[in-house]
């Protein structure tokens, strides 16, 4: 089983919610399920991944089921107004403003669990001006890509782990847990039903952002647990983020300043750790630099380059070729899933060598900003990167460190071997030129298919209907046959015209003639052509016009 995006909190005889136990006991009032084989794993981290049970409530002394998040009850509603998708390199997309046609929202109560999720039409929240997370914070949230392959499908990349890594921040900001693979389930219904219009075929390589989101929405001011929550997930148009030729330039933090500390919540993908960090963000843009480079303690210790993790390749003075990145141990710094797949990587496929690269030994430590100056100085530095969804494998070029200006060296516009051949393994997976695991595929066609399997069941039932009435007017004489047979063909050709209509839809969007929603062809075109092609039925078979006497 593939590791997943986990901490293990340390548990140290501490009775914290934040200890493993404590995140069990969190789970055990919110989301029972993802503990039900615990018993039969030896992690926690194990039994995110399995089954689901009823959670439960105890009224009056009476225990009974608490909802858990359960993605087969999905209500759908879809757009009656889609919109235009933007057109690539366009400012729309540039502003980061524009969202699909639709949204995930699903409500949790602490008295009934969750509601039945909805997919909606994209749209404003709406929250008293009371609401927790807007007050103390009490939000976290996911990043993740949705991919249009070179292959022509529609990928996300080990979204698993981004699920079991939000149930840890939800846990952290004391928001309600979930069965991870529910979550997963929405993300990948909202993919199905907005990825074709908004990533079409005739876009390989572009992407859609998806954002899963928890925030508290209690309409109270008392600081305490959230009593009410809302979960709710958006695709975003984002810009290609490929970074400068140059590489990236990194400012590194000043000592007046600290994105995380053990025993914080860096671990963690809240809200909180990003809202303070834009002043020093803001004053490494205004001064020419791309990103902060985040250090900790007086060692100016290296953890985080901006949102995203970060690499060095160096030699030791001991002649030894590493590819060096921040442990996770003191839980400051996030378990990127970009950082863990770069790892996993390179200790498959580089330890031993790859290729003309030399082979390099794969290290998880603590490293200072003095030990990569030294590593500048008697040019041991060999190359730097930065690992994060957003931009994805981004090659340093620059850092600069109290007064000093450090070079790092890399190939123009590429970056240096190492980073070149992680990026290239890495976006072979994700846009389908190389068939992995890691690579989840959508199924496209599903919503069509589901709607086109609903409709032609109903009509399908009509069909019956017809059939039993043929037989009945037949056996009884009160319903002349052909009449009965007029109702019969009515409802089959119902049946085969939505059946059709949910086909074709799905067909003209896939193939991008057009830009129009699936829900447009699925609820505006039937009723206009089916009464025509009705009446034609029953005009040539019976030379008259709708004529049910029974
Ligand atoms: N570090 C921080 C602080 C981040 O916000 C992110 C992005 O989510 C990362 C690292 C990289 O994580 P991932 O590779 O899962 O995107």
């Amino acid at each position: 089983m593939s590791p997943i995006a986990l901490t293990p909190p340390v548990e140290e005889n501490r009775t914290s919610d934040l200890t493993l136990s404590g995140i069990e006991h969190s789970l055990q009032k919110t989301a029972p399920s993802v503990l039900k084989s615990q018993s039969n794993s030896s992690t926690l981290s194990d039994t995110l991944t399995n089954g689901v049970t009823n959670g439960t409530k105890f009224s009056n002394g009476v225990a009974t089921p608490l909802a858990e998040l359960d993605a087969s009850l999905l209500n759908v509603t879809l757009t009656t107004s889609p919109r235009p998708v933007p057109e690539i390199g366009s400012a729309e997309i540039a502003s980061q403003k524009i969202c699909t046609d639709h949204m995930i929202q699903a409500q949790w109560t602490v008295q009934q669990g969750w509601s039945a999720p909805s997919l909606q039409p994209y749209g404003p929240l709406s929250l008293m001006p009371t609401a927790s997370c807007l007050h103390y914070a009490t939000e976290c949230f996911e990043g993740m890509k949705l991919y249009r392959g070179f292959d022509g499908k529609l990928r996300l990349f080990r979204p698993e782990l981004n699920c079991n890594r939000m149930l840890v921040s939800t846990n952290r900001i004391a928001l309600p847990g979930f069965p991870p693979q529910e979550l997963l389930k929405l993300i990948v219904k909202l993919c199905a039903t907005d990825g074709a219009k908004w990533l079409p075929k005739s876009r390989p390589g572009a992407f859609l952002y998806i954002r899963p989101t928890m925030i508290a929405s209690d309409p109270a001011l008392g600081v305490q647990r959230p009593k009410e929550a809302l979960l709710f997930v958006i695709l975003t148009c984002f810009p290609p983020m490929d970074g400068s030729p140059s590489g990236l330039r990194l400012l590194a933090s000043k000592d007046d300043m600290v994105r995380a500390w053990p025993g914080g919540f860096g671990y963690a993908k809240v809200g909180a750790n990003y809202g303070p960090s834009l002043v020093a963000q803001g004053e490494a843009r205004a001064m020419g630099y791309d990103q902060i480079l985040w250090l900790f303690g007086e060692n100016c210790n290296v953890t985080e380059a901006g949102a995203s993790n970060f690499f060095v390749v160096w030699r030791t003075r001991e002649g030894a070729l590493q590819l060096v990145t921040a442990p996770l141990s003191e839980r400051i710094i996030l378990d990127g899933i970009t950082r863990r797949s770069v790892l996993e990587l390179a200790r498959t496929r580089l330890e031993m060598g790859w290729e003309e690269l030399e082979k390099v030994e794969i290290v998880e430590r603590k490293f200072s900003m003095m030990e990569i100056e030294e590593a500048v100085q008697e040019e041991r530095l060999i190359e730097a990167f930065a690992a994060g969804t957003a931009f994805f494998i981004a090659p340093v070029g620059h850092i600069h460190f109290r007064g000093m200006d450090l070079a790092v060296p890399m190939k123009e516009g590429e970056g240096g071997a190492y980073t070149r051949v992680i990026k290239s393994w890495l976006k072979g997976i994700m846009w389908g030129n190389e068939e992995h695991e890691w690579g989840y595929v959508i199924d496209e066609d599903m919503f069509g298919r589901e709607v086109a399997y609903e409709l032609s069941w109903v009509s399908g039932f009509g069909c019956g209907v017809g059939i039993v009435i043929l037989i009945y007017g037949k056996l009884f004489g009160q319903v002349s046959g052909s009449k009965a047979f007029g109702v019969g063909i009515w409802a089959w050709g119902l049946k085969n015209l939505f059946s059709f209509s949910g086909f074709a839809s799905q067909l003209l969007i896939n193939a991008n003639f057009t830009e129009l929603s699936s829900s447009f062809y699925e609820s505006i075109l039937p009723p206009i052509y089916l009464p025509f092609v009705c009446l034609l039925v029953n005009a040539t078979l019976f030379g008259t016009a709708i004529e049910i006497d029974l």
